[in-house]
């Protein structure tokens, strides 16, 4: 029997269209695009093309106005809201270029957020979110405030935030927007390493040098995607 890896995630003649005052946003439009397990992609396009609808349709943070989602073979487009929330803290794991850290809690603890809501015990989370810190460089940094890492160093514990969850896929919305240029190559390191080891990654670019060093890059303008290459 021949092995076709299936696509992990899948959109056909997805839209999503906002109504404001009696105009209509086409934030996405009829959007076809098809993802296979362990893929590295790159989202790029000018500002308000979409790429952030895109990500957080993906996410499960989102619904399409119309067409299709399927995930994992199954269409979550017309899921609940209760199976929303559990694609969220299971199937995915997210990275935004506002870190989003709790300022009050470790790194460590940090890390440990997303295992809380998914009801693991305290044993493991301690290891895991340490093993997860120690992937991104950070197992000098355990008990350090964001306060006290520095941009990158806040970035890579979000990183590890999101992988620690084991979740199917990562998605990353200019996590390099706020760093400088040498931070931001340190991260792109990070997400390039985690693809080696088998993590399906899409990130939002609009740094050139960065969507050149990622496989496969789809270019969005209007809502549309004007190149997948
Ligand atoms: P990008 O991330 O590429 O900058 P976005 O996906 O954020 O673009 O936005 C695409 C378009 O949809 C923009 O015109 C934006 O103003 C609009 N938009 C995004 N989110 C909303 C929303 N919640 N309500 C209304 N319009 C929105
Ligand atoms: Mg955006």
């Amino acid at each position: 029997k021949r092995m076709v890896a299936q696509p992990l995630i899948a959109l056909s003649h997805a839209s999503r269209h906002f109504h404001l005052g009696g105009i209509t946003v086409q934030a996405l439009e009829d959007v076809s695009v098809s993802i296979k397990p362990g893929e590295f992609i790159a989202v790029t396009g000018p500002s308000g093309s979409g790429k952030s609808t895109l990500l957080n349709t993906l996410g499960f943070l989102d619904r399409l106005s119309s067409g299709h989602y399927r995930f994992g073979g199954n269409d979550v487009s017309h899921a609940t809201d209760h199976d929303l929330v559990h694609l969220r803290r299971h199937a995915v794991g997210f990275v935004f270029q506002q870190f989003y850290l709790l300022p009050r809690l470790s790194a460590q603890d940090n890390v440990e957020v997303p295992l809380i809501y998914q009801g693991i015990p305290r044993t493991e989370r301690h290891e895991r979110s340490r093993q997860a810190l120690e992937r991104v460089g950070l197992g000098q940094r355990l008990k350090h405030q964001p306060n006290e890492l520095s941009g990158g160093e806040q970035q890579r514990v979000a990183i590890a935030r999101a992988v620690v969850k084991d979740a199917s896929f990562i998605l990353a919305d200019e996590p390099t927007g706020n760093l400088d240029s040498s931070s931001g190559r340190e991260i792109v390191d990070v997400l390039a390493e985690l693809n080696r080891e088998g993590r399906t990654i899409i990130i939002v670019t609009h740094d050139a040098t960065i969507a050149d060093r990622v496989p496969r890059r789809l270019r969005l303008l209007d809502g549309r995607v004007v190149a997948d290459e």
